[in-house]
């Protein structure tokens, strides 16, 4: 059976600062066929919208392709209707004239509009609510006119990009029900559903594959098939073994994943060698993350911790990303395990807790050596922020090389390595650095 929809050696770049290039994506396929619910699963900046976009077309691939009913799409992909995480609703229509736009932008009859968009709202429980203004709606509310707008469309892909990431956690639990059960009980108005999201377990609730992008640039890791029957409970040990695995595959970058299919593949090299990311992590996090971990035994389910913190995978993933970029942990089959200079680095007083870190920076961490011996080989051990945006620009966007600037100068403050002066936008060395060699 031929795909709805298909990308086919796609690949993004945008244009950096400096001249060069981000690549985005890079050769990436994905199909989505007739039926199915397929999930597209990858960490804050891994490309999801931006692949998403370009399966809609709304925006060009810099190279590859994407095939509708065998064709290749050149304009906007007429078979898809979107559901974005801001709703995206026109301030000035009302309830009913929000949910008839994408009808009434093809120039369908007034009648026709009118009895699409009564259906499709009381799909999503808003009867009654017609003649209301986005203002005066929750989030859930607007969001559901978001879902009543791409259901008048009857597309062949429905896509969402991160639809229930704005809601609070109640609430995007109801809607997030209410989908599933339209689509389980036969009622939904679209013959396959595209989901972007970075949260493990709603991938594993509503789909049945996951496609895993993994990060800079964006590639298909692999997928993996979510054969639990309909409805699912998050209960269920089948739920919790998959969303595990998952938990895994997301926190070691480099594993393989178990499932590669024909769907999902990277046949050419990697381009250029990847700049490691510092992870956007603060030091209280990390320390109060290996705390738990250690006070718990030393090892600890990554979703349970997840759950214990009150965080979401994207805000837990970066602060388990900078303790094994330390050294300070280890994940291994979802669960968080300690190292023993994690240990060391958890229990120790303030000052020594400074100096591991610090130590532990230099040794790990190669970006940081290179400002260390910058700040060094100045006489005033004064060196411009720019200098240093400049290098990082040749790897990042211009936003994520000031989020790295950030995230760097939080470090080396509490490291006691240099500091920053906000006036001046210089970083300097700090008069009492710990005596530590940098590692060459
Ligand atoms: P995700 O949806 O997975 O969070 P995105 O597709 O939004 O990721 O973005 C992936 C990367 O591409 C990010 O680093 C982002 O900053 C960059 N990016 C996205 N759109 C543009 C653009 N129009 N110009 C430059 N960079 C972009
Ligand atoms: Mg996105």
């Amino acid at each position: 059976m031929t795909p709805l929809i298909s990308a086919e050696h796609v690949a993004k770049a945008f244009p950096l600062p400096e001249g060069n290039e981000l690549t985005v994506l890079h050769d990436v396929h994905l199909n989505v066929r007739e039926g199915e619910v397929v999930a597209l699963l990858g960490r804050s900046g891994s490309g999801k919208s931006t692949l998403l976009r370009i399966m809609a077309g709304l925006i060009r691939p810099s190279s590859g392709r994407v095939m509708v009913d065998g064709k290749e799409l050149l304009g906007t992909n007429p078979g898809v209707a979107m559901v974005f995480q801001s709703f995206a609703l026109l301030p000035w229509l009302s309830v009913q004239e929000n949910a008839e736009l994408g009808l009434t932008a093809r120039g369908v009859d007034k009648a026709t509009c009118a009895r699409e968009a009564e259906t499709a709202l009381q799909m999503v429980g808003l009867e009654g609510f017609e003649s209301a203004y986005p203002r005066e709606l929750s989030g859930g509310m607007r969001q559901r006119v978001g879902f009543a707008r791409a259901f008048v469309m009857h597309p062949d892909v429905l896509m969402m990009d991160e639809p229930f990431s704005a809601l609070d956690v109640l609430t995007a639990e109801n809607l997030r029900g209410e989908i599933s059960d339209l689509w389980e009980q036969g009622k939904f108005p679209a013959k396959s559903i595209l989901l972007v999201t970075h949260n493990i377990e709603e991938a594993v609730m509503l789909s049945d594959r996951v496609v895993i992008l993994g990060a800079n640039p964006g590639i298909v890791r692999g997928e993996v098939r979510i054969d639990i029957p309909r409805p699912r409970k998050a209960k269920d040990p089948r739920f919790a073994a998959l969303v595990d695995y998952i938990y895994t595959v997301m926190t070691n970058p480099e594993a393989k994943v178990g499932e590669f299919s024909a769907n999902a593949y990277t046949e050419q090299p990697l381009p250029l060698s990847r700049f490691p990311m510092l992870p956007h992590a603060r030091v209280g996090g990390m320390s109060g993350l290996l705390e738990i971990v250690h006070e718990l035994g030393g090892r600890e389910d990554l979703p349970e911790l997840a759950e214990r913190l009150r965080l979401e995978v994207d805000d837990l993933l970066p602060t388990v990303d900078a303790a094994v970029m330390l050294g300070f942990a280890k994940v291994e089959h979802g669960d968080v395990q300690i190292t023993p200079e994690g240990t060391e680095f958890a229990t120790a007083g303030v000052d020594r807790s400074k100096q591991l870190f610090a130590e532990h920076m230099l040794k790990n961490v190669p970006f940081v050596n290179t400002v260390v011996e910058t700040l060094r080989q100045k006489k005033n051990g004064k060196v411009d922020k720019e200098f240093f945006i400049d290098i990082l620009d040749e790897h990042f966007t211009e936003a994520e090389a000031e989020r790295q600037f950030q995230t760097l100068i939080y470090w080396g403050r509490y490291a006691q390595l240099f500091e920053y002066d906000a006036d001046e936008e210089k970083l300097y060395r700090v008069a009492d650095e710990p005596s530590i060699a940098p590692v060459a």
